[in-house]
Protein backbone atom coordinates (compact mmCIF):
# COMPACT_ATOMS: atom_id res chain seq x y z
CA UNK A 1 0.00 0.00 0.00
CA UNK A 2 1.22 3.73 -0.79
CA UNK A 3 2.23 5.65 2.46
CA UNK A 4 3.08 8.91 0.98
CA UNK A 5 0.09 9.89 -0.20
CA UNK A 6 -2.58 12.42 1.14
CA UNK A 7 -6.24 12.99 0.98
CA UNK A 8 -6.89 16.10 -1.04
CA UNK A 9 -9.91 17.83 0.41
CA UNK A 10 -12.51 18.47 -2.93
CA UNK A 11 -12.87 22.51 -3.11
CA UNK A 12 -16.75 21.79 -2.56
CA UNK A 13 -18.42 19.81 -0.61
CA UNK A 14 -20.66 17.56 -1.10
CA UNK A 15 -24.02 19.15 -0.01
CA UNK A 16 -22.56 22.17 -2.57
CA UNK A 17 -21.84 19.61 -5.27
CA UNK A 18 -25.41 18.39 -4.83
CA UNK A 19 -27.45 21.82 -4.98
CA UNK A 20 -25.22 22.82 -7.96
CA UNK A 21 -26.14 19.79 -10.17
CA UNK A 22 -29.51 19.40 -8.36
CA UNK A 23 -29.06 15.84 -7.33
CA UNK A 24 -28.16 13.64 -4.55
CA UNK A 25 -25.89 10.73 -4.90
CA UNK A 26 -26.37 7.20 -3.98
CA UNK A 27 -26.12 3.81 -4.62
CA UNK A 28 -28.69 1.32 -5.60
CA UNK A 29 -27.28 -1.98 -4.64
CA UNK A 30 -29.48 -5.40 -6.50
CA UNK A 31 -28.74 -8.25 -5.07
CA UNK A 32 -30.57 -11.98 -5.72
CA UNK A 33 -29.92 -15.00 -7.51
CA UNK A 34 -28.89 -15.62 -11.21
CA UNK A 35 -32.06 -14.82 -13.05
CA UNK A 36 -34.17 -13.66 -10.74
CA UNK A 37 -34.45 -10.37 -12.59
CA UNK A 38 -31.54 -7.99 -11.47
CA UNK A 39 -30.73 -7.06 -15.03
CA UNK A 40 -34.02 -6.53 -16.71
CA UNK A 41 -34.73 -4.08 -13.29
CA UNK A 42 -31.71 -2.24 -13.63
CA UNK A 43 -32.07 -1.38 -17.27
CA UNK A 44 -35.53 -0.07 -17.36
CA UNK A 45 -34.84 1.56 -13.31
CA UNK A 46 -31.81 3.72 -15.00
CA UNK A 47 -33.60 4.41 -18.21
CA UNK A 48 -36.91 5.50 -16.03
CA UNK A 49 -34.37 7.77 -14.16
CA UNK A 50 -32.75 9.36 -16.74
CA UNK A 51 -36.18 9.58 -18.84
CA UNK A 52 -38.47 10.72 -16.13
CA UNK A 53 -37.13 12.17 -13.32
CA UNK A 54 -33.69 13.55 -15.57
CA UNK A 55 -31.22 12.43 -12.91
CA UNK A 56 -27.87 11.17 -13.56
CA UNK A 57 -28.01 6.95 -13.17
CA UNK A 58 -25.86 4.46 -14.40
CA UNK A 59 -25.35 0.75 -13.96
CA UNK A 60 -22.62 -1.04 -13.26
CA UNK A 61 -23.16 -4.80 -13.93
CA UNK A 62 -21.05 -7.73 -15.18
CA UNK A 63 -20.65 -6.68 -18.55
CA UNK A 64 -19.15 -3.63 -18.20
CA UNK A 65 -17.10 -4.08 -14.99
CA UNK A 66 -16.37 -7.93 -15.34
CA UNK A 67 -14.63 -6.94 -18.97
CA UNK A 68 -13.06 -4.08 -18.07
CA UNK A 69 -11.90 -2.82 -14.62
CA UNK A 70 -11.88 -6.51 -13.24
CA UNK A 71 -11.20 -8.58 -15.83
CA UNK A 72 -7.57 -9.63 -13.96
CA UNK A 73 -10.36 -11.41 -11.19
CA UNK A 74 -11.56 -14.72 -11.59
CA UNK A 75 -14.12 -16.69 -9.47
CA UNK A 76 -12.01 -18.09 -6.49
CA UNK A 77 -13.30 -16.78 -3.09
CA UNK A 78 -10.82 -14.25 -3.12
CA UNK A 79 -11.49 -12.56 -6.30
CA UNK A 80 -15.09 -12.62 -5.80
CA UNK A 81 -14.77 -10.67 -2.74
CA UNK A 82 -12.28 -8.55 -4.89
CA UNK A 83 -14.52 -7.93 -7.06
CA UNK A 84 -17.87 -6.65 -4.85
CA UNK A 85 -15.20 -4.40 -3.03
CA UNK A 86 -14.12 -2.80 -5.91
CA UNK A 87 -17.77 -2.41 -7.12
CA UNK A 88 -18.52 -1.06 -4.10
CA UNK A 89 -15.93 1.46 -3.99
CA UNK A 90 -16.90 2.52 -7.55
CA UNK A 91 -20.27 2.71 -6.65
CA UNK A 92 -19.41 5.21 -4.63
CA UNK A 93 -17.43 7.40 -6.47
CA UNK A 94 -20.58 7.65 -8.52
CA UNK A 95 -22.59 8.76 -5.93
CA UNK A 96 -20.44 10.81 -4.28
CA UNK A 97 -20.34 12.54 -7.75
CA UNK A 98 -24.49 13.23 -7.10
CA UNK A 99 -24.77 10.16 -9.93
CA UNK A 100 -26.79 7.34 -9.16
CA UNK A 101 -24.89 4.18 -9.05
CA UNK A 102 -27.25 0.82 -9.91
CA UNK A 103 -25.05 -2.37 -9.38
CA UNK A 104 -26.89 -5.86 -10.41
CA UNK A 105 -24.53 -8.16 -8.90
CA UNK A 106 -25.74 -11.45 -7.16
CA UNK A 107 -23.58 -10.61 -4.50
CA UNK A 108 -24.25 -13.72 -2.10
CA UNK A 109 -22.69 -12.88 1.04
CA UNK A 110 -24.45 -10.87 3.94
CA UNK A 111 -20.06 -9.55 5.01
CA UNK A 112 -19.33 -8.27 1.62
CA UNK A 113 -23.07 -6.57 0.71
CA UNK A 114 -22.30 -5.32 4.82
CA UNK A 115 -18.90 -3.91 3.94
CA UNK A 116 -20.56 -1.92 0.94
CA UNK A 117 -22.98 -0.70 3.04
CA UNK A 118 -20.54 0.53 5.57
CA UNK A 119 -18.54 1.92 3.06
CA UNK A 120 -21.49 4.27 1.77
CA UNK A 121 -22.83 4.66 5.37
CA UNK A 122 -19.58 5.92 7.45
CA UNK A 123 -18.54 10.02 6.24
CA UNK A 124 -15.51 10.60 4.56
CA UNK A 125 -12.89 13.03 6.09
CA UNK A 126 -14.28 16.46 5.49
CA UNK A 127 -18.03 15.31 5.27
CA UNK A 128 -20.93 15.39 7.93
CA UNK A 129 -22.99 12.64 6.58
CA UNK A 130 -22.50 9.53 4.75
CA UNK A 131 -24.17 8.48 1.49
CA UNK A 132 -27.29 6.64 1.12
CA UNK A 133 -27.05 2.49 0.30
CA UNK A 134 -30.54 1.12 -0.69
CA UNK A 135 -29.98 -2.46 -0.78
CA UNK A 136 -33.22 -4.11 -3.30
CA UNK A 137 -33.70 -7.62 -2.34
CA UNK A 138 -34.66 -9.17 -6.38
CA UNK A 139 -36.56 -12.08 -4.65
CA UNK A 140 -37.62 -15.36 -6.47
CA UNK A 141 -37.37 -19.22 -5.20
CA UNK A 142 -34.45 -21.09 -6.20
CA UNK A 143 -36.92 -23.09 -8.52
CA UNK A 144 -37.93 -20.28 -10.54
CA UNK A 145 -34.55 -18.78 -11.60
CA UNK A 146 -33.88 -22.60 -12.26
CA UNK A 147 -36.65 -23.03 -14.88
CA UNK A 148 -36.15 -19.49 -16.50
CA UNK A 149 -32.30 -20.09 -16.81
CA UNK A 150 -31.46 -17.73 -19.88
CA UNK A 151 -27.80 -18.54 -19.71
CA UNK A 152 -28.28 -22.48 -19.13
CA UNK A 153 -26.48 -21.91 -15.87
CA UNK A 154 -28.18 -23.55 -13.71
CA UNK A 155 -28.45 -27.20 -16.13
CA UNK A 156 -24.43 -26.17 -15.95
CA UNK A 157 -24.33 -26.05 -12.46
CA UNK A 158 -26.42 -29.49 -11.54
CA UNK A 159 -24.21 -31.27 -14.00
CA UNK A 160 -21.03 -29.95 -11.91
CA UNK A 161 -19.67 -27.93 -15.14
CA UNK A 162 -20.13 -25.24 -12.86
CA UNK A 163 -18.51 -25.43 -9.00
CA UNK A 164 -19.91 -23.07 -6.33
CA UNK A 165 -22.89 -22.25 -8.17
CA UNK A 166 -24.95 -19.44 -5.78
CA UNK A 167 -28.34 -21.84 -5.33
CA UNK A 168 -26.72 -25.36 -6.05
CA UNK A 169 -23.32 -25.70 -4.48
CA UNK A 170 -22.69 -22.38 -3.07
CA UNK A 171 -25.44 -20.46 -0.58
CA UNK A 172 -27.44 -17.26 -1.29
CA UNK A 173 -27.51 -15.07 2.16
CA UNK A 174 -30.80 -13.66 1.96
CA UNK A 175 -30.78 -9.81 3.44
CA UNK A 176 -32.00 -9.84 6.59
CA UNK A 177 -33.49 -6.07 6.02
CA UNK A 178 -32.88 -4.88 2.77
CA UNK A 179 -34.71 -1.31 2.09
CA UNK A 180 -36.83 -2.75 -1.01
CA UNK A 181 -37.79 -6.24 -1.06
CA UNK A 182 -39.02 -7.13 -4.66
CA UNK A 183 -41.25 -10.40 -5.49
CA UNK A 184 -40.04 -11.14 -8.94
CA UNK A 185 -42.27 -13.58 -9.51
CA UNK A 186 -45.67 -12.74 -11.92
CA UNK A 187 -44.34 -9.31 -11.75
CA UNK A 188 -44.14 -6.72 -14.70
CA UNK A 189 -40.79 -5.17 -14.75
CA UNK A 190 -42.52 -1.57 -14.71
CA UNK A 191 -43.90 -2.76 -11.12
CA UNK A 192 -40.51 -3.37 -9.72
CA UNK A 193 -39.20 -0.34 -10.77
CA UNK A 194 -42.28 1.55 -9.29
CA UNK A 195 -41.62 -0.22 -5.82
CA UNK A 196 -38.03 0.82 -6.15
CA UNK A 197 -38.76 4.35 -6.99
CA UNK A 198 -41.83 5.06 -4.41
CA UNK A 199 -38.49 3.97 -1.70
CA UNK A 200 -36.33 6.57 -3.40
CA UNK A 201 -39.49 9.30 -3.34
CA UNK A 202 -40.40 8.58 0.19
CA UNK A 203 -36.86 9.49 1.36
CA UNK A 204 -36.93 12.50 -0.83
CA UNK A 205 -33.74 10.99 -2.74
CA UNK A 206 -35.23 12.20 -6.46
CA UNK A 207 -36.24 15.67 -7.60
CA UNK A 208 -40.23 15.99 -8.57
CA UNK A 209 -41.57 14.39 -11.55
CA UNK A 210 -41.69 16.17 -14.30
CA UNK A 211 -45.08 17.44 -15.59
P1 LIG B 1 -30.25 -11.60 -13.41
O1 LIG B 1 -29.65 -10.30 -13.89
O2 LIG B 1 -30.72 -11.53 -11.98
O3 LIG B 1 -29.38 -12.81 -13.67
P2 LIG B 1 -32.04 -11.26 -15.66
O4 LIG B 1 -32.52 -9.86 -15.53
O5 LIG B 1 -31.00 -11.56 -16.69
O6 LIG B 1 -31.60 -11.84 -14.24
O7 LIG B 1 -33.36 -12.14 -15.90
C1 LIG B 1 -33.26 -13.54 -16.09
C2 LIG B 1 -34.42 -14.01 -16.96
O8 LIG B 1 -35.65 -13.84 -16.26
C3 LIG B 1 -34.54 -13.21 -18.25
O9 LIG B 1 -34.86 -14.12 -19.28
C4 LIG B 1 -35.69 -12.26 -17.95
O10 LIG B 1 -36.39 -11.92 -19.14
C5 LIG B 1 -36.54 -13.07 -17.01
N1 LIG B 1 -37.32 -12.27 -16.05
C6 LIG B 1 -36.88 -11.21 -15.34
N2 LIG B 1 -37.85 -10.74 -14.52
C7 LIG B 1 -38.93 -11.55 -14.72
C8 LIG B 1 -40.27 -11.62 -14.19
N3 LIG B 1 -40.68 -10.76 -13.27
N4 LIG B 1 -41.09 -12.60 -14.62
C9 LIG B 1 -40.67 -13.48 -15.55
N5 LIG B 1 -39.43 -13.49 -16.10
C10 LIG B 1 -38.58 -12.55 -15.70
Amino acid sequence: MATNITFHASALTRAERSALTNQKGLTIWLTGLSASGKSTIAVELEHQLLRERNVHAYRLDGDNVRFGLNKDLGFSEADRNENIRRIAEVAKLFADSSSIAITSFISPFRKDRDAARKLHEVPTPGEDTGLPFVEVFIDVPIEVAEQRDPKGLYKKAREGVIKEFTGISSPYEEPEAPEVHVRNVDLPVVEAVRQIIEYLDSKGYLPPKKE
